[in-house]
């Protein structure tokens, strides 16, 4: 899995505080620099952190989406 430069991820950013989406900037070889597109404040990550973050959000996407379908299906009563 790469990330390519000029892509947004989610990570959290140290200075918002909370998980915002980020511009992935530079790429040198495990390391990438990010920017937050709500403090615009950069920062070096490893790819792994990346990884794991997206992994995450990808997994609570995911429940998300099967909450939507089960409540979705829950009020489709007509
Ligand atoms: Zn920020």
């Amino acid at each position: 899995m790469d990330f390519e430069v000029g892509t947004t991820r989610i990570y959290n950013c140290s200075v918002c505080n909370v998980d915002t989406p980020h511009t992935v900037r530079a790429n040198r070889g495990d390391f990438y620099g990010i920017v937050c597109t709500n403090c615009n404040s950069g920062a070096i990550v490893h790819e792994l952190d990346l990884k794991i973050y997206q992994l995450k959000w990808e997994e609570e996407l995911r429940e998300i989406l099967d909450n939507l379908v089960e409540q979705s299906f829950g009020f489709d009563d007509d």
